[in-house]
């Protein structure tokens, strides 16, 4: 039996509801336990403006502050700034000393602690500057030493420090230089009028008397020119006067150079050309003949000097550079004289100039010297000095060089007595007859026979024979020897 609406038991509901509710709020509870156990709070404190400052010298340090920031690990992440929080700073900024200065800020609030730093440098990076007295109108005298007119150096930190300042005197300058206690350096010039007093130097290579034989082709010994301002001026020195190396006498050569301050220096060279002594010649006493052979040595020379030494003569070989070195050697070492005639035998050439005779005539001493050993000085000019090759092209040449060649140190002997072998006489018998009749009208004969030609060897042993029977001497040609010299036509 059932009567009436189902009601359900009032009590029953409630207890449910109030069951659930308690279950609410126990994991409430917990939830919030654990979210406030995890999230960690901590205190930051972030520095206002920069963590470095560098402030000049002068200028003011205005501090920014810093921030103080409570932040939460997982609520409150954004953070916020405590009321009652104070930020202390240490440390302290002393603007008047340049320096380092570290600036510590410290908080603390409830428990939590935070710390930043700030470094604040007080820097000097102005140069100082140097002010120069100016010089007082007309106080500038080129010639005298300079007057200093005053200078001062200031610098923004360190005040006056004209005792710093270093001063250069330079060629037309003075330099002032001064440096602050930071390193900052600070420079100055005044323009003088420089005056060099001193002149250059100029030394000379070889002395200032400085001798050379005639005949010795005359070239700069050197020089040099130093100045203490301008140093190497050697390539500015001007080099006169000119040195006739043919004609003995003594030749001033002048060099002179200016340096930039028109201080100029001259020396002199005094160049001696020196004259060889001459030979004093010695007549012989007794009719004598001098067979004197040019051109060779050649083929028939060994011939020729075969016979000469059958009758035990001495003859003289004004020889030419042939190839016949060994000859030479022989002539000497059999006894006879030994003389330069030339190298070349070419008279266009060795008559072309003065230096190309003496080239030559050089040339050919060296040449008997390297094969004999015998420095002579006895020579005979191609043609004698008589010839007039040298007329057209060189006037006067002969002249010159029958005088030059003595004062060189050499004897040119002509000839008084030609055997025309060079001319119209082909035939030994021509030869011996223009040798003898020659040689009859001189109590003193020079000879001149050419041995490259086999006729005038071949009239030889007749001569000799001839000349010892009537009483002749045969001799060979010393310095000392009669050069019985041609009137010289040019
Ligand atoms: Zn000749």
């Amino acid at each position: 039996m059932y009567e009436g609406v189902f009601k359900p038991p009032r009590g029953r509901c409630w207890n449910w509801i109030l069951g659930a509710l308690a279950i609410l709020a126990a994991l409430f509870v917990a939830a919030a336990v654990v979210v406030f156990g995890v999230n960690r709070f901590t205190l930051e404190l972030e520095l206002k403006g920069e963590p470095e400052v560098n402030i000049e010298y002068g200028g003011r340090f205005q501090e920014p502050g810093a921030v103080l920031c409570l932040r939460g690990s997982l609520l409150c992440r954004d953070g916020f700034t405590p009321k009652d929080a104070r930020v202390s700073i240490q440390g302290s900024v002393d603007e008047k000393t340049p320096g380092k200065y570290t600036l510590t800020y410290l908080a603390d609030y409830r428990g939590l602690h935070a710390q930043a730093q700030r470094v604040v440098r007080i820097v000097d990076t102005v140069c100082p500057e140097i002010f120069l007295t100016p010089d007082p109108e007309g106080s500038l005298i080129p010639g005298t030493p300079y007057e200093e007119a005053g200078y001062r150096a200031v610098d923004n930190h360190d005040g006056d420090i004209t005792d710093r300042v270093v001063r250069t005197e330079q060629y037309g300058k003075i330099l002032y230089a001064v440096t602050d206690s930071s390193g900052n350096p600070g420079y100055a010039q005044r323009e003088i009028p420089f005056y060099d007093p001193i002149p250059p130097e100029i030394t000379l290579t070889g002395g200032e008397h400085y001798a050379i034989p005639t005949g010795v082709f005359y070239t700069e010994p050197g020089y040099a020119a130093r100045d203490n301002v301008d140093g190497d001026l050697t390539e500015h020195v001007q080099v006169e006067g000119e040195v006739d190396w043919l004609t003995p006498g003594v030749y001033p050569v002048t060099y002179t150079v200016s340096d930039g301050f028109e201080n100029t220096t001259t020396v002199t060279r005094r160049v001696e050309v020196t004259a060889a002594q001459r030979p004093q010649t010695v007549w012989p006493e007794n009719k004598t003949i001098y067979l004197t052979f040019d051109d060779g040595p050649g083929p028939e020379t060994e011939r020729l000097l075969d016979i000469l030494d059958s009758y035990g003569v001495k003859a003289t070989f004004f020889v030419t550079s042939r190839g016949c070195g060994e000859m030479m050697k022989e002539i000497v070492e059999r006894g006879h004289s030994i003389g330069i005639h030339t190298v070349s035998h070419d008279y266009a050439q060795i008559y072309a100039s003065p230096e190309a005779f003496f080239a030559d005539l050089f040339a050919m001493q060296d040449v008997i010297y390297q094969n004999t050993g015998i420095k002579t000085t006895l020579m005979r000019f191609p043609g004698g000095s008589s010839n007039t090759v040298s007329r057209e092209t060189s006037e006067g040449l002969m002249t010159l060089l029958t005088r030059a060649v003595q004062d060189a140190g050499f004897q040119y002997f002509d000839w008084n007595v030609d055997s025309n072998d060079a001319g119209g006489a082909k035939k030994a018998q021509t030869v011996f007859d223009n040798v003898i009749e020659g040689v009859t009208r001189n109590p003193v004969s020079v000879v001149l026979q050419h041995d490259i030609h086999s006729f005038s060897v071949d009239a030889v042993e007749d001569i000799l024979i001839w000349g010892l029977n009537n009483g002749y001497t045969f001799a060979p040609l010393t310095p000392n020897s009669p050069g019985v010299h041609h009137r010289v036509q040019n």
